[in-house]
């Protein structure tokens, strides 16, 4: 088949591409072709399936990657940008994350499928394999042996997180093959291994602390949340929250402080009414932390003194020795060079060849940047496209 557009990947930041060129009302020719067998999976399973689509702090710093300019500018204006492309209603929690106020991702992706399927071509469960350039535009060679031909190309093929939204990174191969390259690639958004010897005990208990990076004594990113301790290392929104600033590198230490609602006095006053009481050493704690923590903390500490306890429950740190990987990562870090791609998102390399979504080196921190970026550079390869002579 002829088309004015194809699209390459039915996620967020494809479909955002394809809704918005539809309602740019062109009446242009366009193709969706998903791997996966039905459009939107990895969007109906966000926010854990509450879809958190943006974010009321909406700045750049937020986001990592290249081209940091094009990213603000693509990104900073309206937080709500990209919830324009629904019907439904949004609105944000105390925390500034913005949801569909139903707070069911799976509405988005039912809310594109009603917008698109009578206006374009959804091809579900076809994977786009090669694609060459011709004098006219483009020949995508799927698995189906079908080939689709197009003026346009959008790709749209998301990176090498959770490879069961078919999202294994092998179609980073598509862009390799006009030359593009890639940043290196590292999960992000993501469960962190640790050295475990003083959170062997600890396992499956969940604490809200502010939890620290460091590097080389550097502070790389600090964050409030619940840490959760597990065999592996710590998972919990905190450590999320972190994971982007460190997944890239290495002899990372993070640094736990646990009550931080708390003063070092008052925490020193209640260990010494402990003492009083004739608490045992290691129930110092007792009542004011996690009994469990509370023991660990004090055997860490290997004293009673109130000031070292303190110390040591003020600043629990844990070497960081890996992640849990791209199986259990939310995003990638890394993917397409910025500086390969212009400011509409077009291949420096092949004219009519666009980008957008994951796929880029672009990624956001926890808290609906990585949907909002989709939704804003699909829509932003959309309006180029619209742009153009037709
Ligand atoms: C469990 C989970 C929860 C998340 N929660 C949030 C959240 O609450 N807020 C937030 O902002 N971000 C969240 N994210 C991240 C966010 O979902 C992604 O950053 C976003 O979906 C990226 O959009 P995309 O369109 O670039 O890629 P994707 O959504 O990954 O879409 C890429 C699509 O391309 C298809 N594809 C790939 N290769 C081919 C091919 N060769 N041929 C045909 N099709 C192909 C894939 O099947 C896939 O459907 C979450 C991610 C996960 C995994």
């Amino acid at each position: 088949m002829n088309y004015d557009v194809v699209i390459v990947g039915g996620g967020a930041s494809g479909l955002a591409c394809a809704a918005r060129l539809v309602k740019g009302g062109k009446q242009l020719k366009i193709c969706v072709i998903e791997a996966g067998d039905r459009i939107g999976k990895k969007l109906a399973a966000t926010g854990n399936g509450q879809g958190n689509v943006s974010n009321l702090d909406m700045t750049a710093e937020h986001y990592h990657g290249g081209n940091s300019a094009l990213v603000e500018r693509l990104t900073c204006g309206d937080p709500y940008a990209g919830t324009k492309l629904f019907s439904c209603l949004f609105c944000a929690d105390e925390s500034g994350r913005i949801y569909p106020a139903g707070k069911q991702a799976s509405a988005l992706a039912d809310d594109f499928l009603r917008q698109l399927s009578s206006e374009i071509t959804l091809l579900t469960g076809v994977k786009a394999e090669k694609i060459i350039s011709m004098g006219y535009g483009f020949e995508v060679h799927t698995n189906g042996a079908r080939v689709e031909k197009s003026r346009f190309l959008v790709l749209c093929t998301g990176g090498k997180a959770q490879k069961q939204f078919k999202t294994d990174g092998s179609s980073y191969a598509l862009a390799a093959y006009f030359g593009h390259s890639l940043t290196p690639l590292y999960p992000s958004l993501v469960q962190l291994k640790t050295q475990t010897e003083h959170i062997r005990t600890l396992k499956g208990i969940r604490a809200d602390c502010v939890l620290t990076a460091m590097q080389h004594g550097k502070v790389l990113a600090r964050k409030r949340g619940d840490v959760i301790f597990t065999d592996y290392g710590v998972s919990g929104n905190a450590v999320f929250a972190v994971s982007p600033y460190i997944t890239d590198k290495h002899d990372v230490i993070l640094s736990i402080e646990f009550l931080p609602d708390f003063s070092n006095e008052e925490i020193e006053k209640s260990i010494i009414l402990h003492k009083k009481d004739g608490c045992e050493k290691s129930e110092l704690l007792s009542g004011t932390l996690h009994n469990q923590i509370g023991r660990a903390v004090i055997k860490r500490s290997n004293s009673d003194n109130e000031k070292i306890i303190c110390d040591t429950l003020k600043n629990f740190t844990l070497p960081v020795t890996g992640t849990l990987g791209f199986d259990y990562a939310q995003v990638t870090k890394g993917g397409i060079k910025m500086d390969e791609v212009t400011n509409e998102l077009e291949s420096r390399l092949i004219k009519n060849l666009f980008f957008a979504g994951e796929v880029l080196d672009v990624d956001g921190d926890c808290g609906g940047y990585n949907l909002h970026w989709a939704f804003t550079s699909g829509m932003a390869v959309a309006d180029s496209i619209l742009n153009r002579k037709w």
